[in-house]
């Protein structure tokens, strides 16, 4: 480090209250590590904020040094856009406040909650808001770019339930973006990522959920994969708002194969019980944990498949349709896959997130439909070129079948093209228009860059 930036460094440390972490310090080799071990950089420093005046600070600090700026919610974006090398990773993962007003139906979480954390706060009231299906996912990174969850068909995606986001834009200003303040504002950070501002705190709309829900998975063997996908296509043609689910092929415990479809129905239990019938007839599975639990453990119920730290490359893309000619490719695809971590998933998208219409967020991914996701994950990592490649290859075996509209939550780092363009498609433009205006000279651009 240059001995200006030293002594600037030390400088900055007057003025700020969080952590201050460089290469030599203990804890950063801890700090700088994101989700996806596949992602080794080393920012200059990593400034762990306590509260919003250290994330003014910290923009300010940067931008005044022309050092590159990533910022870090829950760490579980997959192309890593969390942290940057030589630059400065803002990390907002001691801000984890979350205040719950039942009385008003809302709940302002800070921009380092994870949703694990979101839902144990919300259901001590008996409510919820849709989140991510893993419980270490970041509210924030999954709000702004969308956020597909357990409770979309009923509530929405997280974006559609968010009231107001505070930020602090790239001149370190801070403000509140809402229907009422910054308009033009709250609709572009409702999908536009973290391209428009840090969101040091997010306020949401919640909902009566549980505290138990019906939901779980079952599971056939692979040799009924292609019976059991048709199945979930008829299934979900039918299935109410309170039904949502995904399904996929994956390895068992014991290293089997096999096909499994995960639901959630949020809600009374006695019309899940009904729901859920169809599918539970539908076999015989090889095993069947469908029935009541607590809506925190559904949350939970998935975690230990996407450890810390393990390797991970995706390929995402919204379908066309889902065809038998798809649900074959992907059985074809998935009899070679390589490491037994991986899946091939079809999400469901419908119900209250596909009547938004698309001009009113910035998320535009409004039709009813499936989302295809090819998530390679592995640990050694020797086996890196082969799980990479396999994800790549089956993503263009699979072009045929795919929309031009992809999600911006689920983009690797080395996507060919205009990625954002696919996943902003006709709200671009206005997107771009935003970013002029709020980000001029694109601060934030570590993530899926929105260009002004
Ligand atoms: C195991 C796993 C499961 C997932 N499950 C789901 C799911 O069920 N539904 C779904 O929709 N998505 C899911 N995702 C995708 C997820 O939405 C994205 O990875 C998202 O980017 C994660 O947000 P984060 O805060 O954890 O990530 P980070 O890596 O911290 O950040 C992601 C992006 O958001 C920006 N960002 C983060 N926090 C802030 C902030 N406070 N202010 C401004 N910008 C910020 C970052 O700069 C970065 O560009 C999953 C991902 C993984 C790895």
């Amino acid at each position: 480090m240059s001995s200006s930036l030293t002594s600037a460094v030390s400088d900055f440390a007057t003025r700020f209250s969080g952590q201050l972490l460089q290469p030599t310090d203990s804890g950063y080799e801890d700090a700088r590590r994101v989700h996806n071990g596949l992602i080794d950089k080393r920012p200059a420093l990593i400034l762990r904020c306590r509260g919003v005046a250290d994330v003014v600070e910290a923009v300010n600090f940067a931008r005044s040094l022309n050092l590159e700026v990533a910022v870090r919610g829950g760490g579980h974006n997959v192309a890593g856009r969390a942290t940057v090398d030589a630059g400065v990773m803002i990390d907002l993962s001691l801000m984890k406040g979350i205040y719950v007003d039942p009385k008003a139906g809302t709940a302002r979480a800070m921009g380092g909650a994870t949703w694990g954390e979101y839902n144990r706060e919300t259901q001590l009231h008996g409510l919820a808001t849709t989140g991510g299906v893993i419980s270490t996912t970041g509210v924030a990174g999954l709000t702004l770019g969308g956020g597909w969850g357990y409770l979309h068909g009923q509530y929405g995606l997280a974006v559609d339930n968010l009231r107001s986001v505070q930020l602090v834009l790239a001149d370190g200003r801070v403000v509140t973006a809402s229907e009422d303040d910054n308009a033009d504002l709250f609709w572009a950070v409702r999908g536009g990522g973290g391209n428009f501002g840090i969101a040091t705190s997010l306020e949401y709309n919640v909902h009566p959920v549980g505290p138990s829900v019906i939901a779980g998975m079952v599971a056939f063997p692979f040799a009924k994969a292609r019976d059991t996908f048709r199945f979930y296509r008829d299934m979900t043609a039918e299935a109410p708002d309170e039904l949502s689910s995904w399904a996929a092929v994956v390895h068992g415990p014991d290293g089997s194969k096999l096909a499994v479809i995960i639901v959630c129905y949020c809600g009374p239990l006695t019309s899940g019980e009904g729901a859920v019938k169809q599918i539970k007839g539908f076999g015989p599975p090889l095993l069947d944990i469908i029935g009541p639990m607590p809506y925190v453990s559904v949350n939970q119920l998935f975690d230990a498949g996407f450890p810390k730290g393990a390797l991970n490359y995706w390929k995402s893309s919204f379908l066309s349709s889902l065809t038998d000619d798809v649900i074959d490719a992907v059985i074809d695809w998935y009899s070679g896959v390589p490491s037994p971590m991986s899946g091939i998933v079809f999400e469901h998208w419908h119900g209250a997130a596909t009547r938004v219409p698309i001009a009113e967020t910035a998320f535009p991914h409004r039709g009813i439909g499936y989302n295809l996701l090819l998530a390679s994950e592995w640990t050694n990592a020797a086996d890196t070129p082969r799980n990479i490649a396999w994800a790549r290859e089956g993503f263009a075996a699979m072009q045929r079948f795919v929309a031009s509209r992809r999600y911006v939550n689920y983009l690797d780092d080395d996507e060919a093209g205009d990625p954002a363009a696919e996943a902003y498609g006709p709200n671009y433009t206005r997107l771009r228009q935003l970013k002029a205006k709020f980000d001029p000279t694109n601060v934030f651009h570590v993530n899926q860059n929105i260009r002004p």
